[in-house]
């Protein structure tokens, strides 16, 4: 019998770079919620990037989500409230962070060598400003500090870049979820998608996908919208699932980030860069290791066959396999489960 829910549609070309030559594979059940039928992945010959075909149609995605999908993040009270409670205290330390993160956000602030010297550590600047966010989304100097954050969820990240000076607005399909990020946020968030976001009265310094850009089905439309939607110098941060990660070569078709259905389509590394050069974008990158137990644990107990949504314990396999990716990031390979790509408005 043929299989009625979810619909899918053949696709002939790559959504990354247009290559028509692919070929298969994995294919793989969705492990987290159990959405019907298996969902097969190919990968590009030409740019390397994954993608699910046949995938998903528009119409039938939103149904892939179980309801209350976005709030699966812990409900923690936001621990900050604005600038003056994140910088604020007294003692060594409070005061070393105060200059650390004055001297990001400000690099002609007059510092001393030694702070000069300390904000050019990520580790040591992420610590200034207590490790609420990665690095590509501090404020910076010259930042008119426009931010916007595109699929912004229960808001639990747009709470914490408006904690850190940042005007936020967030835009979220989802108006329970919209309605949940507004409140605790505090910020405006929109009901809609990117593409239907054009004519903006202001333009952004930041933009932010956070484990959104593989949901999307029209990344090449996605990019020109934020092309649009930047100020020149402005940048666009998507934090997406590392295809070539350790992860995904270890556990294969049981990796958790392949996360089938809902993640359409992987974007290899080549392929981002060349779609960003082609729309007038700088291209910097690399991959990270945040919550990589956490992968480990879950891909771990989808290969041993546990049911959907059983929840999973991190072990010391998982902290051993997390020690060995944060080892060969350091010596320079590019094997963190996620990737963080930074692209420029020239
Ligand atoms: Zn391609």
């Amino acid at each position: 019998m043929a299989q009625v829910f979810p619909r899918t549609i053949d696709l002939t070309q790559c959504p990354i770079c247009g290559g028509e030559a692919y070929s298969e594979f994995f294919s793989a059940p969705d492990r987290l919620y159990g959405t019907p039928g298996e969902f097969a992945y190919v990968k590009c010959e030409t740019c390397g990037s994954i993608f699910q075909n046949p995938r998903v149609m528009d119409e039938d995605l939103p149904a892939c989500y179980p309801k209350g999908y976005y709030t699966h993040t812990a409900e923690e009270r936001d621990p900050f409230e604005n600038e003056a409670s994140i910088f604020g205290g007294t003692g060594i330390r409070n005061r070393l962070r105060r200059s650390i993160a004055a001297e990001v956000m400000n690099p002609k602030s007059s510092q001393s060598t030694l702070i000069r010297f300390f904000a050019r550590s990520r580790t040591l600047r992420q610590r200034a400003f207590h490790g609420l966010v990665v690095d590509e989304l501090l404020p910076r100097g010259g930042d008119s500090r426009r931010a916007l954050e595109v699929g912004c969820g229960s808001g639990e990240l747009l709470a914490k870049l408006r904690a850190l000076g940042w005007r936020c607005e967030g835009l979220e399909w989802d108006s329970r979820a919209a309605a949940k990020a507004r409140e605790r946020s505090g910020c405006p968030v929109g009901v809609g998608t990117l593409e239907e976001f054009d004519e903006p009265s202001v333009k952004y310094d930041l933009i932010v996908l956070h484990h959104v850009f593989e949901h999307l089905s029209k990344p090449i439309e996605t990019i020109k919208a934020l092309q649009q939607l930047l100020n020149p110098g402005g940048r666009a941060v998507l934090i997406y699932p590392n295809q070539d990660s350790l992860g995904a070569k270890m556990f294969r078709e049981f990796w958790l980030h392949w996360d089938p259905p809902r993640h359409l389509f992987f974007t290899s590394r080549s392929g981002i860069r060349e779609l960003a050069s082609k729309h007038g974008f700088r291209f910097s990158a690399r991959t990270g290791s945040r919550a990589a137990e956490v992968c480990s644990a879950i891909s771990r107990s989808y290969r041993s066959g546990v049911k959907p949504g059983h929840a999973t314990k991190v072990d010391g396999l998982d902290k051993l396999y997390k020690a060995v990716q944060m080892l060969m990031i350091f010596v320079g390979l590019h094997v963190g489960d996620e990737i963080l790509v930074t692209l420029r408005k020239r």
